[in-house]
């Protein structure tokens, strides 16, 4: 059965709370409590009837690469900027984002050896999730092409990376 890696920010909290109970503790890397677990504590959740019956058959896989990284919730925002992640108020904060980020990659590499293997459904637009796309780095609301860090990392090895918009192309690969 093939799993799926999903942006813990996509789900409802009754979904999140679902996948958790069919996760053996090597696979729960986030823990429902952190719910939504975006920088400014508020639900981007999908409504998607897939989600809830991907959770029930135990697919998902819900990762927030910041908070496994030792962020916390809600979080200062941050963005890529000449290869390093800085926040708002100017921290650097590479190191939490890539601990996040390679936490996930032992994730897929894992899930990858089982029967099936493992896509990725990820949010769009993040300095961790985004597939296509981020912002530019100025906090001025603005982005421009480009991948997040656990994005890019997942993708470079080989995982199918999807984003909230394309759970058909999901679906179909999936089977
Ligand atoms: Fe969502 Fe990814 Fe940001 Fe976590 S790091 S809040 S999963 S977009």
């Amino acid at each position: 059965m093939t799993k799926i890696i999903i942006s813990a920010c996509l789900l409802e909290r009754e979904v999140m709370e679902e996948a958790a109970r069919h996760l053996p503790e090597g696979e729960l890397s986030v823990s429902p409590r952190d719910w939504p677990f975006r920088y400014d504590g508020k639900s981007k959740a999908l409504k998607d009837a897939r989600l809830a019956c991907w959770a029930e058959e135990g697919r998902l896989i819900p990762i927030c690469p910041e908070v496994m990284g030792g962020l916390p919730v809600p979080r200062d925002p941050s963005e890529i900027s000449a290869g390093r992640v800085i926040s708002r108020s100017g921290a650097d904060v590479t190191f939490e984002y890539t601990c996040g980020a390679e936490e996930v990659l032992r994730l897929a590499r894992v899930l990858a050896c089982e029967p099936g293997g493992v896509v990725a459904i990820l949010k769009q637009g993040s300095p961790s999730c985004g597939s296509r796309e981020i912002y530019d780095g100025t906090f001025s609301g603005r982005k421009i092409p480009g991948r997040g860090i656990t994005a890019k990392m997942l993708a470079e090895t080989g995982v199918s990376v999807f984003d909230e918009t394309e759970l058909d192309r999901a679906e179909a690969l999936i089977g």
